[in-house]
């Protein structure tokens, strides 16, 4: 075997926190090599055509949103935007529901119009008292009573984690909003847009902006670890697979996707039924919490990419269990598993020439923007000091 080629950073992993990393470091001026276990740039963001044509979010969709001028200011060197308006349905009870819950869904569940005084003092009556939620059941019922919780949030979240929402921590439910107007747009950032030429366009921009940036992919860190000589090493993969499950394994939620492709005339008529041209569902997305759905949702990303193209791609969300040979998608947010990770956290901050960033890396659930903030922030860590060295 050739002698290890010396090099200032090897970054494992070629999604958001990677290839932001990597791009900041190669800017200041550091030697660069990103490894991927997978064979293209975006880890879970990544975007492809399908074999219709149709662009398509392979591991789930990814609706960009943020409240950071300087994280969409970060970015927008990579892409243009296109605004997104991310319209969700909730489908129960043989009908669909405004969703997130608001003051239209008040409204379809009473059956008539209501003002806002009517919702506020309707939640009033209906709110759990609960000061300071602890759980994820928590959080809703104080926000919504049981009638809402038990119908939108028990059953979807059942399915999703194949865990009592009593068993997640707040953060998990409490993620989705509850509002007393007539929005209903699933997010609240201030600024929601897709890439307009989409992620993986914006990614091959980050990397040519990378300059002396060596990629490799279909490599894995064990495999490829030997190959270079580095000074430091930036993890974004799962940490406890990091450290060989030492503690035992952090539990993950794995997803497995179904897809539908429909075109000309079958696409035609159903677009005039949905009302949205070349779309096969009215919504981007609907929810679907009864527990004898086997699916979570349903997501037609054509909605929001702007695409012009004879076909479109539906995609059914069906949660699964994660095992070694599937995709570790998300974090379980339990306090047991908090507890797991802060001892591979302790080691993590020993760590003098090894940082953990990212999703995985830092066993958070984090959306795009979140991570991004945080390479930005490691990697600022980075070149000060190794500048000084
Ligand atoms: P990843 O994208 O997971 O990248 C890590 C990379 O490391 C992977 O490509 C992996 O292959 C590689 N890797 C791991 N171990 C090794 C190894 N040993 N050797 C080599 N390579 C390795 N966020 C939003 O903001 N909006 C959304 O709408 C949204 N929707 C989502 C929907 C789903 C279904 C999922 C799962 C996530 C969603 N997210 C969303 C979150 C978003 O995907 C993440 O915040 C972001 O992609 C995390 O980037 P990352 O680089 O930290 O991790
Ligand atoms: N959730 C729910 N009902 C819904 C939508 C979400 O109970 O209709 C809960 C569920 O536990 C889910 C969490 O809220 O996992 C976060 O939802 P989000 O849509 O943000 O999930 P993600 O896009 O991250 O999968």
């Amino acid at each position: 075997m050739s002698a290890p080629v010396s090099i200032d950073f090897l970054i494992v992993g070629a999604g958001f926190s990677g290839l932001v990393a990597a791009e900041r470091l190669c800017q200041a001026g550091f030697s660069c090599v990103v490894i991927d276990q997978r064979q293209h740039l975006g880890g879970n963001a990544h975007d492809c055509h399908d074999e219709a044509g149709v662009l398509i979010h392979p591991y789930g969709p990814h609706y960009f949103r943020t409240n950071s001028p300087r994280i969409v200011g970060y970015l927008s060197q990579f892409t243009e935007w296109r605004q997104a308006t991310y319209q969700i349905k909730s489908f129960t009870k043989g009908r669909y529901w405004s969703f997130p819950i608001n003051l239209n869904t008040f409204e379809e569940w009473i059956g008539r119009e209501a003002t806002e005084q009517e919702w506020r003092d309707y939640l009033a009556c209906h709110q759990v008292p609960i000061e300071n939620p602890q759980n994820s059941e928590e959080v809703i019922l104080a926000q919504v009573g049981h009638e809402f919780y038990r119908t939108f949030f028990e059953p979807y979240t059942l399915k999703q984690w194949k865990k009592h929402p009593r068993e997640l921590q707040a953060s998990v439910c409490g993620r989705i909003p509850i509002r007393h107007n007539r929005d209903d747009r699933y997010l609240t950032e201030s600024f929601q847009a897709m890439p307009a030429a989409g992620y993986t366009a914006m990614f091959e921009k980050m990397v040519e902006h990378s300059p002396g940036l060596e990629i490799r992919l279909g490599v894995d860190f064990a495999s490829e670890k030997q190959r270079w000589n580095y000074r430091h090493l930036i993890f974004t993969g799962p940490i406890d697979a990091y450290y060989e499950h030492c503690f035992g394994p952090l539990p993950y939620r794995s997803l497995r996707f179904e897809r539908h492709t429909y075109s000309g005339e079958e696409l035609q008529q159903r677009a005039a039924i949905s009302g949205k041209p070349g779309c096969w569902q009215p919504y981007l997305q609907i929810n679907h919490p009864d527990l004898d759905v086997p699916y979570t949702r349903t997501v037609e990303i054509k909605h929001i990419t702007g695409q012009v193209i004879d076909a479109t791609t539906v995609v059914h969300e069906f949660p699964d269990d994660w095992t070694p040979d599937k995709e570790p998608f998300y974090p379980v947010p339990t306090d047991e598993n908090a507890v797991l990770y802060a001892q591979y956290r302790a080691l993590a901050e020993q760590e003098k020439q090894v940082s953990f960033i990212g999703r995985l890396g830092t066993y958070r659930y984090y959306n795009m923007d979140q991570v991004t903030g945080m390479a930005l922030a490691e990697a600022e860590k980075l070149i000060l000091r190794y500048r000084l060295s």
